[in-house]
């Protein structure tokens, strides 16, 4: 991976002296509608302390990019369950599928602190997180092939996917279960050059539009030790998608369940060694798991910020709900419960970079946030009282949105195996 000075050294935003962003966050116009951050906060408090002045930068030209090309568009794309496939090339112009990738690749080089950064401005500008969960699978998909695949497949599968023309996904998860991954039932067998595919697998993000699926497949008979990834492309005969999946939250992402029949995949799209992607697969939780962490703390400081301009604007018993003491205690302690969160993920991501096995630390990060972000979108759903019901409210959406966090990528209870097998009781 690249490092943060090449980061600095051939970056975009290096050069970059944009004035500061003065755009228009709001969905709504109406009273309540987001201005940005609250009265009185300086962005400081709502960064992670790792942040230079290059996060800085490119936290305006995410910004940028995600007031304009989704925030206008968020309510519509969540609603019709889709965003267009456009988006991706448009995002790639701007730069932003290479944030954290390497530039020889057609990366925009930087590390885990400025894809953490970028994910957290793209929710907090964007408002939609189907969008960026959608837009940014790849994220998932690609790091596997980009650690152990051969220069081909680089070339064929990560370059296109960084120059947003190709949709990537990841595909662990089967119908028998997700958090069980060395049972996992997906058979390939090697016939002649080809390995033949057999299984299915589901809840898939960017399943449905992706050219693509890193796949994990059973190759062998030891548990554990029987595991390969492999890179199916969507043309191969034999594969499908069985179905769009409907959800609780993440409406603007697709999610689908595959199908493999029978599917023969050449064996040059084995990623790394054959019998060896359980351990790949582990490595690859790590970063998706702080990514995760990161994205709890974007949907409550997003929460947040709607819950803080509706409290000084609608008026109850002659006064804005932020003259009630109890309503700004509930403010109070939804901001100080993100700062813990953010605190822990940023740890997480500086000890990653130091080299350090981030494993069980993510873990904590990852339960931390997503039970933060859960009580902090409920509480947000209440200071907006009926209007907090109403799906044209943002909080509501995140409130539904925030569901996701202790199952997807590691449930809650798996993440306390990783922690209690760690700290050996
Ligand atoms: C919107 C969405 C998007 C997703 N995107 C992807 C994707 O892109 N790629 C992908 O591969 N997967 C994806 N997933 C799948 C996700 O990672 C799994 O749902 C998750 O890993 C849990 O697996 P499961 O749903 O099969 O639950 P199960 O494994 O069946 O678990 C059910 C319950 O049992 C508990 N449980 C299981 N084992 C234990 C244990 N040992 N001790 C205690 N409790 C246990 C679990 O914590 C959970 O509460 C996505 C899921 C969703 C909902």
């Amino acid at each position: 991976m690249a490092t943060a000075n090449s980061f600095c050294r051939s970056s975009p935003w290096k050069s970059c002296v944009d004035p500061p962003y003065k755009g228009n966050l709001r969905e709504r116009t109406g009273p309540g509608a987001t201005r940005g951050l609250p009265r009185g906060r300086t962005s400081d408090v709502s960064t992670y302390l790792f942040e230079n002045e290059e996060h800085s930068k490119l936290r305006e030209q995410i910004r940028r990019f995600a007031a304009t090309e989704i925030a206008p568009n968020a309510h519509e794309w969540e609603e019709a369950e889709e965003f267009p496939v456009e988006l991706y090339r448009r995002a790639a112009e701007a730069g932003l599928m290479g944030v954290g990738y390497p530039e020889e690749l057609g990366g925009l080089g930087g590390d885990l602190s400025h894809g953490t950064v970028a994910g957290d401005e793209m929710v907090l500008a964007g408002k939609s997180v189907g969008t960026v969960v959608g837009l940014w699978s790849h994220n998932i998909a690609i790091p596997p092939i980009i650690r152990l695949g051969t220069d081909e497949q680089k070339e064929r599968f990560v370059r296109p996917v960084l120059e947003g023309r190709m949709v990537s996904a990841l595909g662990i998860t089967e119908p028998g279960g997700g958090s069980d991954v060395a049972s996992l039932r997906t058979r390939a067998v090697r016939d002649g050059d080809c390995y033949v595919v057999n299984g299915s697998k589901t809840f898939i993000t960017s399943g449905c539009r992706a050219d693509f699926v890193t796949t994990a497949v059973r190759t062998g008979e030891d548990r554990h030790g029987g595991i390969s990834l492999l890179i199916i492309e969507k043309s191969t005969p034999g594969f499908s998608v069985s179905r769009k999946l409907r959800k609780t939250g993440w409406w603007a992402s697709d999610t689908a369940e595959l199908s493999f029949d029978d599917c023969r995949v050449p064996v040059e799209n084995l990623v790394g060694v054959e019998n060896e992607g359980f351990l790949a697969i582990m490595h690859n939780f790590v970063s998706e798991r702080v990514g995760l962490a990161a994205q709890c703390v974007a949907i409550a400081e997003l929460a947040y910020r709607e819950s803080v301009s509706y409290a000084r604007e609608r008026e109850a018993f002659g006064q804005a709900l932020s003259g009630f003491q109890v309503t700004r205690h509930k403010l109070a302690d939804m901001t100080t419960r993100i700062a813990a969160g953010r605190a822990i993920t940023g740890e997480v991501v500086a000890r990653h970079l130091r080299g350090e096995d981030a494993n069980v630390l993510a873990a904590k990060a990852k339960n931390v946030t997503t039970d933060m972000c859960s009580a902090v979108c409920d509480q947000a759903v209440q200071i907006h009282g009926g209007y907090g019901y109403m799906r044209e409210y943002v909080v509501e959406r995140l409130y539904r949105d925030a569901r996701l966090y202790p199952i997807g990528g590691g449930t809650r209870e798996i993440m306390n195996e990783i922690i209690s097998k760690a700290e050996r009781y």
